[in-house]
């Protein structure tokens, strides 16, 4: 951790973007795992505005998105919920968000926490240069996901996340289907999906 002028350690804030439709442990994980490794003072997580990268399927309201985090990150004074992607007009790109954080935190060294899925897409981007220069950025990987063959660059960090193979996509399948997500989601985000009728069915969804 590098010091500042007065002697004092930066803040160290990683950042854990995602549509979150619905959280589930493996994102609470990933964000533990690296928190614990690169030393966090805080994860910040920022649900998505208008996912593009999802729009072949309906997204869940991003009001709904955020409580479920806020839910699922309360009992954790390490973990925080940002609003700065579902308040600002339009699609999310991760530059946004990154220079948007960057703004309300001056001072913190950041840390863009992201899956091997969304890494591969952000290489695509035309502002990558800029990425780097606002950010660390640390790949997570999960099964079934490789991060090793990307081309990353030498300055993003690698982790092995506990095998979580849990992912939304199959939160939602289990909901439509009626099977249980007790345990692959917090106990409040099972609560909030039901109370709110979430994933029964396509027709249902607004
Ligand atoms: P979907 O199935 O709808 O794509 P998801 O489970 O991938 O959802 P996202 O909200 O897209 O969840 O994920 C946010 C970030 O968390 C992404 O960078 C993703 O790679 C990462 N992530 C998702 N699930 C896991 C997991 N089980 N372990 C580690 N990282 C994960
Ligand atoms: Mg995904």
């Amino acid at each position: 951790s590098e010091p500042t002028a007065g002697g004092a350690r930066r803040r160290r804030l990683g950042i854990m973007g995602g549509t979150f439709d619905p959280v589930h442990h493996g994102h609470l994980v990933a964000a533990s795992e690296v928190a614990a490794e690169f030393e966090l003072d805080e994860v910040i997580f920022v649900p998505t505005g208008q996912p593009w990268q999802k729009a072949d399927r309906s997204v869940s309201p991003a009001e709904d998105r955020y409580l479920m985090t806020v839910v699922a990150t309360a009992s954790n004074p390490r973990f925080t919920v940002s609003r700065v992607d579902i308040d600002r007009p339009g699609m999310t790109y991760t530059v946004d968000t990154l220079r948007d954080l960057r703004r309300l935190h001056p001072d913190a060294e950041l840390f863009f926490i992201t899956g091997a899925d969304a890494m591969g897409q952000i290489l695509t981007w035309k502002d990558v240069d800029e990425l780097w220069d606002l950010a660390h950025f640390v790949g997570v990987t999960r099964p079934g996901h490789d991060l090793t063959d990307m081309g990353l660059k030498d300055d993003v960090s690698l982790m092995e996340i506990p095998a979580m193979a849990i992912s939304s996509t199959d939160c939602r399948e289990r909901v439509a289907r009626g099977r249980p997500v007790w345990y692959l989601v917090p106990d409040g985000v099972v609560q909030y999906i039901a109370k709110h009728h979430l994933y029964v069915s396509d027709e249902e969804t607004p």
